[in-house]
């Protein structure tokens, strides 16, 4: 595992901010400083990207720009992670963490800077490759974070903890890092900071939410069971097809007659597959879901209904086998802000960016694994940062059509805006947390 050692600087010399008082957070004009190079390091990743647990070229572009400003770097941490650390005297620790990976999407943005890039995916499929969420901007984010925070030793004090970390999208990298001892080989951070582009925001508009903020997500799959045969016949058969179309409305009650109104839950069947040609009725056919809530109480009773209902309809057409339910990927748990993290740092940002850029948001039926760091025990913040220009979003408003989302194939975030409001909120976030005990 290469290990970096950064120069040791006599920073800590200069920890001399007195108790209870407000650090002067970074200016405008220094992030305008830091902003052209990070814009070239953003087309770089935007590329030249990378999917899950293979974020190779991603990590040994950024690992050694920390080593040079001077961090202690680790790489290859639960795969392709890389733990940045810069220790600036007696104080706090505080994490801030990027995603290093993209996702299989071919790109249709336009941009010079598109992707073309292909790559095997866990199936051994060669599939196009995409920065469609955002994490190439957090990445150039986090460097800028990074360097600022470098330059600005008498700011703060404390040990500032940069994690990046592989595999978001599938679920599982916090997991790998944390399980390759992210918080006993470093130190376990007393904070925990993200930050996430966003479709809903106006670009470099940063939103806050405290408590549950993204949703728990698991992928149960249902297999129904029939008996196939001539199309022209179906009395000869036990129809699977029918079978699974019931299901699919069926499934609809959960939501809308089972849960409290006031539990948010999601019940999307994104996939159905069964047959081959129309006169012919399969034996089998088999859905895929996604299943999204934040309380652990509610989940287990919607997957108790999705079992009873599914069971109940194929009892109802008298299948020959029950439908086997199972569950694909990695099931992700819901991301808690810890409320009085979140006041804090959201009456930081406040201070600085003003209450019109710094505002509460709803909370969001997509999913992160940035919950694994708070469920290790680290109070912990995920904000996210708007990354549409203004009048596309006032646009969207009017016509009631919606812009492109992360994970769309058209989706680019307003860069300049986003990118230095990111690095401002992750510096001011930092140097508060940091600069006071
Ligand atoms: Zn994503
Ligand atoms: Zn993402």
């Amino acid at each position: 595992m290469p290990r970096f050692h950064g120069l040791l600087f006599a920073a800590t010399l200069f920890c001399a901010i007195p108790l209870g008082a407000q650090p002067p957070a970074s200016s405008p004009t220094e992030i305008d400083a830091l902003y052209p190079d990070l814009e070239a390091l953003y087309r770089d990743l935007h590329r030249n990207p990378e999917l899950a647990f293979q974020e190779i070229q991603t990590a040994a572009k950024l690992a050694p720009r920390l080593a040079s400003l001077g961090y202690e770097v680790t790489t290859g941490v639960g795969g392709t992670g890389i733990v940045a650390l810069l220790k600036n005297g007696a104080g706090p620790t505080a994490m801030l963490r990027t995603e290093l990976d993209a996702l299989p999407v071919a790109e249709k943005t336009g941009a010079p800077f598109a992707s073309r890039a292909t790559a095997k995916n866990a199936a051994g499929l060669t599939v196009p490759v995409m920065h469609a969420c955002g994490h190439d901007l957090h990445m150039a984010a986090w460097i800028g974070t990074a360097k600022w925070m470098a330059d600005h030793r008498q700011r703060w004090r404390g040990t500032l903890m940069l994690v990046a970390q592989p595999a978001e999208e599938t679920g599982g990298g916090a997991t790998a890092m944390l399980n390759d001892g992210l918080f006993q080989r470093f130190p376990k951070p007393d904070f925990t900071l993200g930050l996430h582009d966003d479709d809903t925001l106006p670009a470099g508009t940063i939103g806050f939410h405290p408590g549950f903020f993204r949703a728990a997500a698991i992928s149960p799959t249902i297999t129904v069971y029939g008996r196939g045969g001539h199309g022209a016949m179906p009395h000869n058969t036990i129809d699977p097809v029918v079978i699974a179309a019931r299901i699919v409305l069926s499934l609809q009650t959960i939501v809308s007659r089972e849960t409290n109104p006031m539990d948010p839950v999601v019940v999307t069947i994104g996939s159905i597959h069964g047959g081959t040609q129309g006169n012919i009725i399969p034996d089998e056919v088999k859905l895929e879901l996604s299943v999204r809530s934040f309380n652990e109480d509610v989940r287990k009773r919607v997957l108790g209904s999705l079992e009873r209902i599914a069971r109940a309809e194929a009892m109802a057409a008298g299948a020959p086998r029950e439908p086997l339910i199972q569950f694909a990927g990695i099931p992700v748990n819901a991301v808690y802000n810890d409320a009085a993290l979140t006041g804090r740092v959201a009456a930081a940002l406040q201070a600085v960016m003003g209450q019109q850029r710094v505002v509460e948001m709803p909370a969001k039926m997509t999913s992160e694994d940035f919950s694994e760091y708070g469920r290790a025990g680290v109070p912990s913040v995920l904000l996210h940062v708007g990354a549409v220009d203004p009048a596309k979003l006032a646009e969207a408003r009017r016509t009631g059509i919606a812009v492109p989302a992360p994970h769309s194939p058209e989706w680019l975030p307003q860069l300049e805006p986003t990118l230095k409001a990111a690095v401002q909120a992750e510096t001011t976030a930092l140097v508060n947390l940091l600069g006071a005990k």
